[in-house]
């Protein structure tokens, strides 16, 4: 693997120690380690028989399939861009990001296919669409997965061929993944093989191919845990904290289509699942199901997640009902991984923090203007430095240009830092209400109302007063037979904050609040509630 592109060479000792450990498992199809390093091979020759060259973009638009890692793989080791898209935009929104990404070949399953046939046409760059798990007649340009490379349980059997012969480096483009759009539109952070690598590398796996190197375990004495990904994979949360960690320590992965509490359930106990998570979301539906009883659950060890603020109460009751260890993580698409983590102990004794940062990440808090850096304990913008972050946008030099500075990324979001470089993310900058001069953080009067017994999901949002400029307004989901009052939820606030942060009304709505698929509250949406409700 020493000529190898730096992904590829990854994966190829990978299936050298993992081999025959099952990989994927998805529904009643298994591909173990050795069988999807030979699918990326193939499918890589094959792109490359299409005209794919190094710095080429090649879109993937699906649900979590098995076979997404492994085109995911199989362009990176061309040196080829691959482009993830949102699997829950509709057509208009997977349009923009071909066009915007300029892709030349698209990968997508049945469901994505037909949402987009249409414009194939107008997509000038676009000259293959490779489409799986269809039933359809296909002609033209538009062929099957797997017609290129067989079927799922074909994998195993592929003779051995060589790597594509083409000089990819570190520091060549890998990945272009678009931000969940919380703020504004999605843009393309581009992402490197070190970007990736780094994910890889930094979870373990050096550790484990260095005894093996030795002699001194053999392969099978590796830990082998089973993991459940339940979160999509277009997003960096799954691909590289779920996804890549996952490889890097041989674990099997089971894919699930889409998430499903009760199916969630189901695999947990037949696969004796060990690591399960992503966003606090998904922990809360576990742990409030009322299905939850009829499963053996006891096989998970560790439950966590990250991306939105969580719920402090969230962190005991993991431990205490399923007796797993929580977990959260601090990262954004710009950072490509996971910048800091929080486990165990640490995690229950500061369940408000984000954690501390990995070994290779450096953390700063500068004033929001950017020209000052800031004491422990003061909160202003988080800035983040480290081999995991990428390199800019995609197409964007003016947002490159404001959010990569000497190395840094300029995150958007408020935060403090404690003297033991404990992470707190306050607010989003974008997200912080001023209420007639004075700061409301949402997620320190949110995580007051996550407290109320009962509360399944809350959100702040500042709504226009016509002399004070903001009010805070809460939403609040509860769990079914709670009763609370409006004043019950403001008097509980009133009781532990000042009261410039008491919500001025609070609205109970009957489902969760919305949330985009990578579970974060679209705060927008919720704004949109109140639009000329609040004034005075
Ligand atoms: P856009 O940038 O398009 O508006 P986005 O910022 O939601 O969308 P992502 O890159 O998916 O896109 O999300 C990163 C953001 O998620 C961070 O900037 C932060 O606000 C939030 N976040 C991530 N991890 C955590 C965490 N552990 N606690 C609180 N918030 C988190
Ligand atoms: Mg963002």
């Amino acid at each position: 693997w020493k000529n190898a592109p730096p992904t590829l060479g990854v994966l190829a000792q990978l299936a050298r120690l993992y081999g025959e450990r099952v990989f994927t498992i998805y529904e009643d199809e298994r591909v173990t380690y050795d069988a999807n390093y030979r699918a990326v091979c193939h499918l890589a020759q094959k792109l490359s028989e299409m005209g794919v060259v190094k710095g080429d973009r090649v879109a993937l638009a699906m649900r979590n399939l098995p076979e997404w890692p492994t085109i995911f793989f199989a362009a990176t080791s061309l040196g080829a861009i691959i482009v993830p898209l949102n699997a829950w935009w509709t057509g208009g929104e997977l349009e923009y990001g071909l066009k915007d990404s300029g892709s030349k070949v698209l990968f997508v399953d049945a469901e994505r296919h037909a949402r987009l046939k249409q414009c194939y046409d107008a997509l000038p760059d676009l000259e293959r669409v490779v489409v799986s798990r269809c039933d359809e007649e296909l002609g033209g340009n538009v062929s099957r997965l797997e017609v290129l490379i067989g079927t799922r349980s074909d994998w195993a059997s592929l003779p051995d061929i060589p790597f594509p012969q083409v000089a990819v480096g570190p520091e060549d483009d890998a990945t272009i993944f678009y931000t969940s759009g919380t703020t504004g539109n999605p843009k393309g952070a581009l992402g490197t093989h070190r970007n990736i690598c780094t994910n890889i590398l930094s979870s373990g796996y050096s550790a484990g191919r260095a005894m093996l190197r030795r002699g001194e375990i053999p392969p099978a004495a590796l830990p082998h845990k089973v993991g459940l990904l339940v979160i999509p994979l277009f997003h960096v949360t799954a691909c590289s904290a779920a996804l890549m960690a996952g490889i890097a320590s041989g674990q099997t992965i089971v894919f699930m289509r889409r998430w499903d509490p009760v199916k969630a359930m189901e695999v947990i106990e037949r696969e004796k699942v060990n690591l399960t998570g992503g966003v606090p979301t998904i922990a809360w539906q576990l742990l409030e199901h009322p299905e939850r009883a009829n499963h053996d659950l006891s096989s998970l060890e560790v439950i966590s997640y990250g991306g939105a603020p969580s719920a402090p109460e969230l962190v005991k009751r993991i431990y205490e009902e399923f007796g797993a260890l929580p977990g959260n993580g601090w990262g954004m698409t710009e950072t490509m991984a996971t910048v800091t983590q929080h486990s165990g102990e640490d995690y229950l004794t500061r369940p408000t923090s984000a954690g501390q940062p990995v070994a290779t990440a450096d953390l700063k808090i500068m004033t929001v203007e950017g020209d000052r850096e800031l004491p422990v304990g003061e909160v202003g913008e988080l800035w983040a430095r480290g081999p995991m972050i990428v390199k800019g946008y995609w197409n964007k030099p003016e947002a490159t240009a404001e959010t990569f500075v000497d190395g840094w990324v300029r995150t958007g979001d408020l935060a403090k830092l404690d003297e033991e470089g404990f992470l707190y993310i306050v607010d989003r900058a974008k997200d912080i209400i001023i209420r007639g001069g004075e700061n409301i953080y949402s997620s320190e009067v949110e995580d007051v109302l996550y407290a109320f017994p009962g509360v399944m999901d809350a959100a702040l949002i500042g709504v226009p007063h016509k002399t004070l400029g903001e009010e805070p307004v809460a939403v609040v989901h509860l769990a079914p037979g709670t009763v609370a009052t409006e004043a019950d939820l403001q008097d509980f606030v009133r009781e532990r904050l000042a009261g410039f942060k008491v919500p001025v009304q609070v609205r109970f709505v009957a489902d969760t609040l919305p949330r985009n698929a990578n579970g974060k509250i679209l705060k927008k949406d919720l704004r949109g509630l109140f639009v000329g409700e609040v004034a005075a």
